[in-house]
């Protein structure tokens, strides 16, 4: 059966291309009637951060993405926070001891420093492997007594893992395809330390296999670790997982990586939250305006297609097409304009009620009361919109006559301007049924009898209801905002 697993480091917020694996993972699970579970690793103390694993459950949460099993929740292979599950670490690391597969060290890092700055000066990198693992201090050069008695006597040690001499490893990837790597130039990976805290490497394997993890779908950025992972199965006589490493998500210019900082440099979100610390804020797409079937869609979008030019998917049309096998290779690039192109979509699905109902947040902080349609309202101006935080800009002039008129729109403003609008006035005020439809047709109907050209009229008239050439049809604006206001509004712009 498919397992697959979300495993992030609560080491600060999840980036974005956190999220995009977590969606991988979560697609592929359902695709295949599998399940999808979030671990937590956070064995490295040193890089620990508080809150940073609320936030994750946080954020998977707004974007519904929810595990099918983690902490709290059908805890079959549990616990699923690695610091609750240290006791199990030590005998997995004493049995590739036993079995040779690992070594303890002893090197002081004063002495590892020292070696790393010779390597240096001689132009050379310094790998821990099996050109200095003979020579330095661990317990393949000395006898077991002593080895126990140095432990027991607390020194400290780490536990390194004895990389084979001269093979070539020839490994599988789903989106690489085959993937080699010459072991020569790998180093003994530290497995475990002293402090009781196994690494990385050691947790994630032993709870993958523990778990029963039948693909490990991760980012590129541990392909190098591959090797390792896959060496460590062997070692242990256990059958290792499938692995898919995604492509890495790129700047918007450039071709770097895309970094946590470019977020708050450039002015988007890369966070699906917004995560506050001493040095400031960054912003989050929930925060800056964006549903989370969006942000879904597009992350869905970075380095997957379905292989035709649809773009637009809801989550459970994806988890009926994702496929790892049409995952590409090459870095995707990450677009913020497209993103907001996304965000327009998304909104124009919405119904005017629920739109109705966010728009409704801002007017109460702008102290707007109204007796207006607001649904209508935001049924007239939501194409213009790709956020709903932009529907204020959009509709002011529903709730506020104009202060100011717009300089340029303004030079239609003739001569017999004011005198043909007192007409209008009058034309307005004689309306009894006062529907767009029924204002346009008396309105236009007058002009045609009199012969007044249209744009003589009309653009006069839009200036003085929105204070500018902008927004939806005119006679619809005029029914909404009422006789009374359109007339107050024409006699203040003729003034
Ligand atoms: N804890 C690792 C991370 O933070 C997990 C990598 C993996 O999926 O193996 O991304």
């Amino acid at each position: 059966p498919v397992r697959v697993r979300f495993a992030p480091s609560p080491t600060g917020p999840l980036h974005i291309g956190g999220v995009r694996t977590a969606l991988f993972n979560y697609l592929f699970a359902k695709k295949h009637g599998g399940t999808f579970y979030i671990r937590i690793e956070d064995t490295d103390q040193t890089r620990f951060v508080a809150k940073a694993e609320d936030y994750i459950f946080e954020a998977l949460d707004w974007l519904g993405i929810s595990p099918d099993e983690t902490i709290g929740k059908n805890e079959k292979f549990g616990p699923y926070r690695q610091s609750d599950r240290k006791h199990i670490y030590k005998q997995y690391a004493d049995e590739l001891i036993e079995s040779g597969w690992a070594y303890y060290a002893f090197d002081s890092s004063e002495k590892l420093d020292e070696l790393r700055k010779q390597a240096e000066t001689d132009g050379k990198t310094f790998i821990y492997n099996h050109t200095v693992r003979e020579t330095l201090d661990t317990s393949l050069n000395v006898s077991r007594e002593i080895v126990e008695a140095r432990i027991t006597n607390g020194e400290h040690y780490v536990i390194r893992f004895k990389t084979p001499v001269n093979e070539t490893l020839h490994l599988q990837d789903i989106i690489r395809g085959e993937v080699n790597f010459e072991t020569n130039l790998l180093d003994d990976k530290v497995l475990f330390k002293s402090d009781g805290m196994p690494t990385y490497h050691l947790a994630n394997i032993v709870d993958d296999h523990l778990m029963e993890t039948s693909h490990v779908i991760r980012g590129e950025e541990w392909l190098p670790s591959m090797p390792l992972h896959v060496m460590l199965y062997r070692a242990f006589g256990w059958e290792a997982p499938e692995f898919a490493h995604l492509p890495l998500i790129l700047k918007p210019v450039g071709n770097g990586k895309l970094s946590k900082r470019d977020g708050d440099k450039l002015g988007f979100p890369v966070f699906p939250l917004q995560w506050t610390t001493a040095e400031g804020t960054s912003k989050g797409y929930k925060e800056a305006g964006f549903f989370p079937e969006a942000v879904i869609n597009f992350l869905a979008l970075l380095g997957w297609n379905d292989g035709t030019e649809q773009e637009i998917f809801s989550l459970e049309e994806l988890v009926n097409k994702f496929d790892l096998k049409r995952i590409h290779k090459s870095g995707a690039k990450f677009d913020p304009e497209k993103n907001k192109w996304f965000n327009h979509q998304y909104l124009q699905k919405q119904t005017n009620e629920s739109l109705a109902k966010a728009f409704q947040i801002t007017l109460n902080e702008k102290g707007i009361t109204t007796s207006l349609d607001i649904e209508r309202v935001v049924g007239s101006i939501k194409e213009r919109a790709n956020f709903v935080t932009e529907f204020w800009d959009l509709s002011d002039y529903f709730f506020e006559a104009p202060t100011s008129y717009d300089e340029k729109a303004a030079k239609n403003w003739k001569e017999e301007t004011p005198e043909l609008m007192k007409q209008v006035m009058v034309q307005l005020q004689n309306i009894e049924d006062f529907t767009s439809l029924n204002i346009e047709t008396l309105l236009k109907g007058w002009m045609t009898t009199n012969e007044i050209g249209m744009g003589k009229v009309m653009q006069p008239l839009r200036l003085s209801l929105v204070g500018a050439l902008k927004g939806p049809h005119l006679f619809d604006i005029i029914e909404m905002i009422g006789k009374a206001e359109t007339i107050s509004r024409i006699e203040k712009a003729i003034a």
